[in-house]
């Protein structure tokens, strides 16, 4: 079933030109997504736009065949949109419980709430070891596990991650990519923004390369990975 359907959607800030040029992708249920660009190609505004947090100018969201263009954030979250924004937004004077709380701040079960809490606690141990401790205290790798355990707690059906393995040393992106990984294998579909193109091209089903705000190539991601054009670009092998 399609899950997401973007439709020549158009996006810009305030007054300026366009920075989202006519984007048009869909995805499946329970895919992973990987959208690849250089710095500037627009995928962190295309995830925003998705996300209702910027109007778009023209075209439209379809998800699961209802119209959401221009659906504030809080109704796109109570759909399952997702987003673990680049630079994590952690809240740093926060603990690491009410970082993560917050990530629940639309839903009202109270015991299925901490029943999730807990396994996120049993899946990430040194967030549960200091989970009354301030959240300034953790690593980059640490951080992101928290921004990622705050928007499992929205229960996302399709969670959007923005860079999540800028900064981090090697050995936690491949921690983070198992996750992502297992996360998608529970049933949550994917939109996965990346830098790391290799990883990202091994991971997921689909992928689309952005350029100036415009989407230049999509298809799927083993395809991808072997084009050329794709490999001289953003893979460093010509
Ligand atoms: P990056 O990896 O650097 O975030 P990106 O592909 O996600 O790159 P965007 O952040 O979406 O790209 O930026 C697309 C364009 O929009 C860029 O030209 C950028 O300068 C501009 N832009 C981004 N955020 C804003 C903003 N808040 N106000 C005005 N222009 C912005």
């Amino acid at each position: 079933m399609t899950l997401l359907d973007i439709r020549g959607l158009s996006a810009r800030y305030d007054r300026g030109a366009d920075v989202l040029k006519s984007v048009s992708l869909s995805m499946r249920e329970g895919e992973i997504l990987a959208i690849i660009g250089a710095n500037g190609a627009g995928k962190s505004t295309l995830l925003l736009t998705l996300l209702g947090a910027l109007a778009p100018s023209a075209g439209s969201v379809w998800w699961q065949e209802h119209n959401m263009t221009g659906m504030p954030v809080h109704e796109c979250m109570k759909n399952g949109l997702v987003l673990v924004p680049e630079g994590r937004r952690i809240i740093a004077s926060l603990s690491i419980q009410d970082n993560l709380l917050l990530g629940a701040h639309l839903r009202r079960d109270r015991k299925a709430i901490h029943a999730e809490m807990d396994a996120i606690y049993d899946r990430f141990p040194n967030l549960a070891k200091r989970r009354h401790w301030k959240a300034s205290g953790l690593s980059g790798g640490e951080l992101q596990m928290l921004a990622i355990g705050r928007a499992l707690l929205a229960r996302p059906r399709l969670l959007m991650l923005d860079e999540p393995s800028l900064g981090l040393s090697p050995l936690f992106v491949e921690r983070l990519f198992d996750l992502i990984r297992e996360i998608n294998q529970a049933g949550t579909s994917i939109l996965l923004v990346e830098q790391n193109t290799g990883m990202a091209l091994a991971l997921a089903d689909q992928a689309a390369v952005m350029e100036l705000g415009c989407v230049t190539m999509a298809g799927p991601a083993a395809e991808l990975a072997t084009d050329p054009r794709l490999q001289a670009a953003y893979l460093g092998l010509d």
